[in-house]
C-alpha cells in the first residue's frame, strides 16, 4: 500500500512512525508533545508517547467547528466526510466524539427539539462532543465498553436531558450504549470506523423505535469505504467490508 498523508499514523507513533505497542497495563508516560504526565498502556517502543488530547486536538476543533456550520441532515454523510477530513487518524477517540456530535447535528439540522421541548443548541452538542472525549483512546480494550458505542447512549442522554437520578432518560441512555455493544460483539480487534458505524446504527434506532425521530436510514452492510486506509481491516469479517471482487 502506498503510503499517504492519509495513511501515516494509522497504528503508529505520531512521532516517529515506528508500529505502537498495545501493551497489557497502564505505564506512567509523559507526552512528547505537551508534557502532561500520564498513564496509559499504549506506547511507542522508542520512547514517544502522544496524549489523547495531542492526539485529537485538530480533530475536536474541526468537530466543534461544525457544531456551527454544519447543514447536513444526514449522520453517515457527515461521519464518512469527517472520518476523511486530515486532522482525524484512523483510530482514536475523536470517534468517540464524533457519533454523538453526528446525531445531535443530524437532529438539529432537521428541527428535532429535545425530548422535553426545547432546542438542540450548539452548546448540548458542544457537551456530547466533550463527553465523548472523555473516554480513552483504546478503551474498548481496556475496560469491556467502546467509546463510539458509548457515543451512541452519549447522544441520547442528551436528547432524554438524562442525569444519574433520572430512571427512564438513564435507562434509554444506557440502552442505546448496550445495543450498540451487542453489535460490537464481532470478535474482531478494533476499528475505530466500524464501532463508529454500530453507534449510529444504535442511536438511529432508538431514536425511530421510541421517539419516531427520523434521522434516515442506519449503515448499510458492505458500504465501508475506509477499509483500504486499514492494514487491521477485518476484511469480509466485518459486516461493513465491500465484498471483493475475486469473491
Ligand atoms: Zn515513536
Ligand atoms: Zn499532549
Amino acid at each position: 500500500m502506498n503510503k499517504s498523508v492519509d495513511t501515516e499514523h494509522v497504528s503508529e507513533c505520531t512521532v516517529c512512525g515506528t508500529t505502537l505497542i498495545y501493551g497489557g497495563t497502564d505505564k506512567e508516560q509523559t507526552c512528547t508533545f505537551c508534557g502532561m504526565l500520564t498513564y496509559s498502556p499504549i506506547y511507542c517502543p522508542e520512547g514517544h508517547f502522544v496524549c489523547d488530547t495531542c492526539h485529537a486536538e485538530g480533530a475536536l476543533d474541526f468537530l466543534n467547528r461544525l457544531t456551527e456550520t454544519e447543514t447536513s441532515t444526514d449522520p453517515i454523510e457527515l461521519v464518512d466526510r469527517a472520518m476523511t477530513h486530515p486532522s482525524f487518524k484512523f483510530h482514536g477517540p475523536e470517534h468517540h466524539s464524533l457519533v454523538p456530535a453526528a446525531i445531535l447535528i443530524a437532529m438539529k439540522n432537521r428541527g428535532v427539539r429535545r425530548h422535553d421541548g426545547s432546542p438542540i443548541t450548539k452548546d448540548i452538542i458542544l457537551e456530547g462532543i466533550r463527553r465523548g472525549f472523555k473516554i480513552p483512546g483504546g478503551f474498548c480494550g481496556y475496560a469491556g465498553t467502546c467509546g463510539a458505542c458509548v457515543g451512541a447512549g452519549i447522544a441520547l442522554a442528551l436528547y432524554l436531558d438524562s442525569t444519574p437520578k433520572r430512571a427512564t432518560p438513564r435507562l434509554q441512555a444506557h440502552r442505546t450504549t448496550s445495543n450498540a455493544l451487542a453489535l460490537s460483539q464481532d470478535e474482531l480487534i478494533r476499528c475505530c470506523k466500524r464501532a463508529t458505524y454500530y453507534g449510529l446504527t444504535a442511536a438511529i434506532e432508538v431514536l425511530k423505535n421510541d421517539y419516531n425521530i427520523d434521522l434516515g436510514p442506519v449503515p448499510s452492510l458492505q458500504s465501508c469505504v475506509h477499509s483500504e486506509r486499514n492494514p487491521d481491516c477485518a476484511m469480509d469479517e466485518c459486516m461493513y467490508h465491500v465484498a471483493s471482487m475475486a469473491t
